[in-house]
């Protein structure tokens, strides 16, 4: 199928960008330009891979400026972040520190009569289906690694973001990055799946929507195509009697809000000590109280709409739900006046909430939290654990033991103790449940996208 993707920005409902869909037979030749152009990037040495792929990201840098713009325009991102660089930076120069640790051989033995070794070999050409939400960031946690490992990249960007793609792509070829070893595609689902079902790639990796997620694994069903899969999150904050309020409040507040609530680990539901719970909603309405909601590229902006009307509408019915179900909305949309029925969506914050509601099981991804009062730690393991999701959970507490226990006994990927919405990329970024599988960033994050080849050779006895 072709056609032609449109891009509406969530700034003034307008077409910001449209780009025709590959068709299927191009898209086939460009994967097997990728497959042809690999052998060549993969015999190179180590070191050479690794400053092409570190000048691409510093070629990105050096858009800075155009980059944040576009995001605004694309998903609303408020100019006053500075795009998403500074992580992009953080994650590219870590994953280029580790790599010839992370993809040395295992040596087992060097004698006379053997030598035995499990060495990393790259897959070949790599699929990297991205998001929109943080599209450089979730890109480039597989497409760095993938590429210093030696294997050719295709990417299929959101089609809310289109252009992120294509900024990324022209970095790395001025960068040095061969343009057939990572290659920028238009792809509609259809001609996606078909490529994934044809065995076309080596892995992919998918960052998105539980559905998609779904459908991406049905179609690499029996090819035995290894798949990573970052799928969504409902992410719980959990505040001890003995955390630091203020702290807790600034930090989970933002992690709720920041990006207009559309962060995968984003702070999506609050449970706090009974003892602190008056004093902690107080601070958190007075938090929500001073952003500022409007045009993303007015700098006095804090919060910028949601990506899409569609999304706000997500947030708007569940809360609407929740309170006909008896929750009490804290702020009134009318103190936010850029609240426009559409893509502006006023923050909110729901107390008086329960699990039977969806604005506290299924995931909002917008600026809505819901607070509940708990007796203590066994309550909210509980009902932190009450989800399909399984990103990141975020404990407050002046004690390292506790939160350890606490953690120990959580579903999720990633627990954060005095912190939250945060990816370190020396720690791997996983999930479990409804969140998917696999493994990026960290040493791990390149052996997801290498496999173990093992070497057993036997030395002529003279
Ligand atoms: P989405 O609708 O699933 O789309 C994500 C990407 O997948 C887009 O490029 C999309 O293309 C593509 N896609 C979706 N279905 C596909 C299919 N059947 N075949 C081929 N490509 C397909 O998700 P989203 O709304 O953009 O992103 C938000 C979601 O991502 C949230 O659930 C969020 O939690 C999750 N997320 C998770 C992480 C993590 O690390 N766990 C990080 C960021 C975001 P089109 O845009 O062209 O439809």
């Amino acid at each position: 199928m072709s056609g032609t993707i449109r891009l509406i920005s969530p700034i003034d409902g307008r077409v910001y960008a449209e780009r025709p869909v590959l068709p299927a037979a191009e898209a086939e030749a460009a994967v097997a330009r990728a497959h042809a152009a690999q052998g060549a990037w993969a015999a190179l040495p180590l070191s050479d891979r690794i400053a092409r792929v570190t000048a691409g990201i510093a070629a990105l840098e050096a858009m800075r400026d155009e980059i944040t713009h576009e995001l605004a325009w694309q998903m609303g991102r408020p100019v006053r972040y500075g795009g998403e660089l500074g992580g992009v930076n953080e994650r590219s120069a870590y994953m280029a520190r580790i790599a010839a640790e992370a993809l040395a051989p295992t040596e087992i033995e060097d004698s006379d009569r053997f030598r035995r070794e499990i060495r990393r070999e790259a897959l070949g050409v790599v699929l990297v289906v991205a998001p929109w939400n943080y599209p450089y960031l979730t890109a480039i946690n597989t497409i760095v690694p993938a590429l210093i490992a030696g294997n050719a990249v295709v990417l299929k960007h959101a089609s809310q973001t289109l252009l992120a793609g294509e900024r990324l792509a022209l970095a790395l070829h001025r960068g040095g990055v061969p343009q057939d070893v990572f290659q920028n595609l238009v792809l509609d689902h259809a001609a996606t799946e078909a490529l994934i079902a044809a065995r076309r790639f080596g892995f992919v990796n998918f960052t998105g929507s539980v559905a998609g997620g779904r459908a991406i694994e049905r179609a690499a069903a029996g090819t035995f195509t290894p798949v990573g899969l970052e799928l969504g999150g409902k992410d719980p904050g959990y505040v001890c009697a003995d955390a630091d309020l203020d702290a807790a409040v600034d930090g989970l507040m933002d992690g709720a809000m920041f990006n207009a609530g559309q962060c995968c680990c984003g702070i999506e539901r609050i449970y706090v000590d009974a003892r602190l719970y008056d004093a902690f909603v107080a601070k958190a309405v007075d938090w929500v109280m001073r952003q500022k909601l409007g045009d993303p590229t007015d700098p006095e902006t804090t919060m910028g709409p949601m990506a899409h009307r569609r999304f706000a509408q997500l947030v708007r019915d569940q809360v609407a739900e929740a309170r006909a179900a008896g929750a009490t909305a804290l702020i009134d949309p009318a103190d936010f006046p850029a609240d426009d029925g559409g893509a502006y969506l006023a923050p909110e914050v729901l107390v008086g909430v329960d699990h039977d509601m969806r604005v506290m099981r299924e995931e909002s991804f917008g600026p809505v939290v819901g607070i509940m009062p708990v007796a203590g730690d066994d309550a909210a393991v509980r009902l932190m654990n009450d989800c399909a999701y399984g990103l990141t959970a975020s404990i407050w507490t002046s004690d390292p033991e506790r939160a350890a226990e606490i953690g120990a006994r959580l579903e999720t990927g990633t627990v954060y103790m005095n912190r939250c919405d945060y990816l370190d990329p020396a720690l791997c970024w996983t999930g479990c449940k409804d969140t998917g599988r696999g493994a990026a960033l960290s040493n791990l994050g390149y052996l997801a996208v290498t496999r173990p080849k093992s070497y057993h050779l036997k030395k002529v006895q003279k």
